[in-house]
């Protein structure tokens, strides 16, 4: 997934108020951190592995000096997990230095490769390094390269670019991830992957950045220039919506909590159940707990109690870890849970690691039955444009029925959210959007692709 953030802010700090963008973008990916900043003269950058709140002081942001900088967090797809793949990533061209953060994942990496010239050296294994020489083979103004790279790279990238005056954001001709753009009341620029983060810097939204869209920004002001692609479709992300992005943001317009409050309100409806009480798998299933509870007049409580200090569990690339996360994870409210017959919302189900280990902790509190509700429909399909859902092996969903699912999470009765519903509950149109892992139809991935395991 990962989550980037641009600033630009002259008299400011600009690598402070790219710090705090990213601390709310931390849960867009928690593998390593990294931000380059500029003055005008110089630009500087320092990247780690780890949590922002390990990575970054006080000494080494008053490294990063200037009114311009963008910021990275990062969350593996493609390529393994190092601090070679962290980001920024810097590039030398005959323009000067430029640095720039990915969210997202490219489909074409080999054709863009095969197109760098023989000199075009490549240290890290990541497609985000392949469009950085991209953008450096390219030719004119970096206006003109970003618009040339965007004319040939497939797949999702949302990117944040600055050389040492000026800042660039830029998202692919299906804006499959989201970036947005903010102003500072006192002059000034923010772009970041989530609306959460311009609030958390004082910032005002103004609007999405447009799919096939480059902003620049500069002491000219802001420039803005839209490639087309011929006969392509905007495809935001719909996993976004079910689980990825902050509850306190919004996307053109419809809160994220609201989605998810309406898709819980129409699980309710398209499968009640005959219960006590509703609980939600915290955090990210909460709103769409208390829409299941408005909607069924069933009372809302806290069945789970999560440790706010424990990443979240899916990250951690290892399937043992990963299992053992979720007792880490979470501690049950017994008295709760004693006697009661519980419907828990959770928002996915993708591997189906979590989701059994979690029924086993309500049963093992006293809950006498427990009803399985997720706001989304299986997920069936290997995701290529950014989530870590890999390959149709590891997707419970994509192996096994609804009521084999229901048998190996050992809930007594199980509901998905239908397609329709979950579409309504976004406000947005069916078209607009990437369902690529709920229908195996993908906007913008080349068909060989497809036929290939995605990207581990
Ligand atoms: P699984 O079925 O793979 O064991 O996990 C499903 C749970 O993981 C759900 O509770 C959901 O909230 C969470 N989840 C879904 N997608 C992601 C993801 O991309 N990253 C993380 N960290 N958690 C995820
Ligand atoms: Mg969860």
């Amino acid at each position: 997934m990962c989550g980037v953030t641009g600033i630009f802010a002259p008299g400011r700090d600009a690598a402070r108020l790219a710090y705090f963008a990213l601390y709310a973008l931390q849960h867009r990916g928690q593998e390593s951190a990294g931000i380059a900043a500029a003055d005008g003269d110089t630009l500087r950058s320092h990247k780690k592995m780890g949590l922002l709140g390990a990575i970054f002081d006080e000494e080494v942001l008053g490294e990063l000096s200037g009114h311009i900088a963008i910021g990275h967090t990062r969350y593996s797809t493609t390529g393994s997990s190092a601090v070679v793949n962290a980001q920024p990533l810097l590039e030398d061209t005959a323009i000067g230095t430029f640095a720039f953060a990915h969210n997202g994942n490219l489909t074409n990496t080999d054709e863009l490769r095969d197109g760098l010239p023989p000199t075009a050296v490549l240290l890290a294994s990541s497609d985000t390094e392949v469009l950085g020489k991209a953008l450096a083979a390219a030719s004119g103004t970096m206006m003109d390269r970003i618009a040339s790279v965007i004319g040939q790279a497939r797949g999702a990238y949302s990117i944040v670019l600055c050389t040492k005056d000026e800042l660039y954001a830029f998202r692919d001709p299906w804006g499959v991830r989201p970036l947005c753009l903010g102003r500072f009341s006192d002059g000034g620029y923010v772009v970041a992957s989530e609306s959460c983060a311009l609030l958390t810097v004082g910032a005002e939204y103004i609007r999405e950045i447009k799919a096939g869209e480059v902003l620049r920004i500069s002491a000219d002001g802001i420039e803005s220039r839209v490639v087309h692609v011929e006969g392509e479709r905007s495809a935001l992300c719909m996993f976004e919506y079910i689980y990825f992005a902050r509850p306190d943001s919004s996307l053109s317009g419809r809160s994220i909590y609201m989605a998810r409050y309406e898709m819980g309100r129409a699980l309710a409806r398209e499968h009640p159940v005959d219960a006590d009480v509703v609980m939600a798998v915290p955090d990210s299933a909460v709103p769409g707990g208390i829409g299941y509870s408005a909607e069924s007049d069933l009372p809302y409580v806290e069945g789970l109690i999560k440790n706010r200090y424990i990443g979240r569990t899916f990250i951690s690339p290892d399937q043992k870890m990963r299992g053992r996360g979720v007792q880490l994870k979470f501690n049950p409210v017994v008295e709760n849970l004693r006697g009661q017959r519980v419907v828990v919302v959770d928002d996915s189900i993708v591997r189906g690691t979590t989701t059994p280990r979690i029924v086993r902790l309500l049963r093992d509190a006293g809950a006498t039955e427990v009803h399985l509700r997720i706001t989304s429909p299986p997920i069936m399909h290997p995701c290529y444009l950014g989530v870590d859902m890999a390959s149709y092996d590891e997707l419970i969903a994509a192996n096994y029925t609804v009521e084999e699912i229901r048998q190996k999470t050992g809930a007594d009765s199980l509901g998905y959210l239908s397609l329709d519903a979950l579409v309504a509950s976004t406000g947005r149109k069916r078209a607009e959007m990437c369902l690529g892992c709920l229908t195996g139809v993908y906007p913008n991935v080349p068909v060989a692709h497809l036929t290939k395991q995605a990207p581990g």
